[in-house]
Protein backbone atom coordinates (compact mmCIF):
# COMPACT_ATOMS: atom_id res chain seq x y z
CA UNK A 1 0.00 0.00 0.00
CA UNK A 2 1.86 2.88 -0.87
CA UNK A 3 1.68 5.74 1.94
CA UNK A 4 0.56 9.49 1.61
CA UNK A 5 2.67 12.15 3.67
CA UNK A 6 0.71 15.01 4.96
CA UNK A 7 2.47 18.32 6.58
CA UNK A 8 1.63 19.38 9.88
CA UNK A 9 3.59 22.52 9.48
CA UNK A 10 6.77 24.11 9.22
CA UNK A 11 9.04 25.10 11.99
CA UNK A 12 11.70 27.90 11.28
CA UNK A 13 13.71 26.29 14.64
CA UNK A 14 14.74 22.58 14.97
CA UNK A 15 14.22 22.96 18.19
CA UNK A 16 10.41 23.49 17.80
CA UNK A 17 9.95 20.86 15.91
CA UNK A 18 11.38 18.43 18.70
CA UNK A 19 9.03 18.89 20.97
CA UNK A 20 5.99 18.41 18.38
CA UNK A 21 7.75 15.52 17.22
CA UNK A 22 8.11 13.65 20.84
CA UNK A 23 4.23 14.13 21.25
CA UNK A 24 3.30 12.81 18.19
CA UNK A 25 5.61 9.86 18.71
CA UNK A 26 4.58 9.21 22.26
CA UNK A 27 1.49 8.58 20.72
CA UNK A 28 2.83 6.27 18.41
CA UNK A 29 2.33 8.44 15.43
CA UNK A 30 5.52 8.15 13.02
CA UNK A 31 6.86 11.28 12.13
CA UNK A 32 9.26 12.90 9.23
CA UNK A 33 11.15 15.73 8.66
CA UNK A 34 12.27 17.04 5.59
CA UNK A 35 14.93 19.34 5.26
CA UNK A 36 16.45 19.60 8.68
CA UNK A 37 19.78 18.35 7.47
CA UNK A 38 19.83 21.72 5.18
CA UNK A 39 18.93 23.75 8.21
CA UNK A 40 21.32 22.43 10.60
CA UNK A 41 24.31 22.96 8.41
CA UNK A 42 23.26 26.42 7.97
CA UNK A 43 20.63 28.31 9.90
CA UNK A 44 20.66 31.38 8.01
CA UNK A 45 18.96 29.97 4.89
CA UNK A 46 16.60 27.96 6.96
CA UNK A 47 14.04 31.29 6.08
CA UNK A 48 14.57 30.95 2.52
CA UNK A 49 13.79 27.26 2.55
CA UNK A 50 10.79 27.63 4.87
CA UNK A 51 11.99 25.71 7.61
CA UNK A 52 11.78 22.39 8.82
CA UNK A 53 8.74 20.30 7.49
CA UNK A 54 6.72 18.24 10.09
CA UNK A 55 4.89 15.15 8.18
CA UNK A 56 3.16 12.36 9.18
CA UNK A 57 1.22 9.61 7.72
CA UNK A 58 -2.31 10.79 5.59
CA UNK A 59 -3.56 8.09 8.01
CA UNK A 60 -2.34 9.80 11.31
CA UNK A 61 -3.54 12.99 9.88
CA UNK A 62 -6.86 13.90 12.04
CA UNK A 63 -5.12 12.39 15.13
CA UNK A 64 -1.77 14.59 14.57
CA UNK A 65 -3.54 17.31 14.05
CA UNK A 66 -5.39 17.09 17.27
CA UNK A 67 -2.00 16.71 19.26
CA UNK A 68 -0.42 19.31 17.45
CA UNK A 69 -3.43 21.94 18.48
CA UNK A 70 -2.78 20.23 22.10
CA UNK A 71 1.14 20.74 22.71
CA UNK A 72 1.26 24.20 20.84
CA UNK A 73 1.68 26.70 23.23
CA UNK A 74 -0.69 29.81 22.40
CA UNK A 75 0.47 33.03 23.19
CA UNK A 76 -0.81 34.27 26.65
CA UNK A 77 -0.18 37.48 28.24
CA UNK A 78 1.37 38.29 31.67
CA UNK A 79 -1.48 36.98 33.70
CA UNK A 80 -1.30 33.67 32.00
CA UNK A 81 -4.47 34.58 29.97
CA UNK A 82 -4.78 34.32 26.42
CA UNK A 83 -4.20 36.77 23.73
CA UNK A 84 -7.34 38.21 21.47
CA UNK A 85 -7.30 38.55 18.18
CA UNK A 86 -8.65 42.09 17.89
CA UNK A 87 -9.73 41.11 14.47
CA UNK A 88 -11.25 37.48 14.81
CA UNK A 89 -11.50 38.05 18.74
CA UNK A 90 -9.95 33.98 18.27
CA UNK A 91 -7.98 33.16 21.39
CA UNK A 92 -5.29 31.00 19.79
CA UNK A 93 -2.04 33.28 18.85
CA UNK A 94 1.46 32.56 18.54
CA UNK A 95 4.30 34.65 19.16
CA UNK A 96 5.58 36.48 16.28
CA UNK A 97 8.87 37.44 15.28
CA UNK A 98 9.20 38.97 11.75
CA UNK A 99 13.18 39.01 12.20
CA UNK A 100 12.91 41.35 8.92
CA UNK A 101 16.42 43.47 9.04
CA UNK A 102 19.92 41.91 9.77
CA UNK A 103 19.98 43.60 12.35
CA UNK A 104 17.22 41.68 14.29
CA UNK A 105 18.78 38.07 12.78
CA UNK A 106 21.84 38.76 15.03
CA UNK A 107 19.74 40.40 18.13
CA UNK A 108 16.25 38.26 18.12
CA UNK A 109 15.87 39.77 21.62
CA UNK A 110 16.12 43.33 20.82
CA UNK A 111 12.92 42.79 18.72
CA UNK A 112 9.77 43.99 20.28
CA UNK A 113 6.97 41.15 21.04
CA UNK A 114 4.65 40.39 18.56
CA UNK A 115 1.50 38.21 18.20
CA UNK A 116 0.35 36.20 14.97
CA UNK A 117 -3.03 34.49 15.41
CA UNK A 118 -3.68 31.58 13.81
CA UNK A 119 -7.18 31.57 12.58
CA UNK A 120 -6.85 34.48 10.50
CA UNK A 121 -3.22 35.56 10.53
CA UNK A 122 -3.64 38.96 12.20
CA UNK A 123 -0.66 39.84 13.56
CA UNK A 124 -0.94 42.34 17.28
CA UNK A 125 1.49 44.13 18.77
CA UNK A 126 0.60 44.42 22.22
CA UNK A 127 1.04 47.93 24.17
CA UNK A 128 4.12 48.46 26.37
ZN1 LIG B 1 -7.70 36.44 14.28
Amino acid sequence: MKQEFFTLGSFEFPADVQIIKGKLEAEGIQVFLRDENTINSDPLISSAIGGVKLQVYTTDMERAKLIFDEVRNYATDMEGKPIVCPNCKAERSEIYYSRSSVFYKLFPFFEPKKYRCTSCNFITKPES
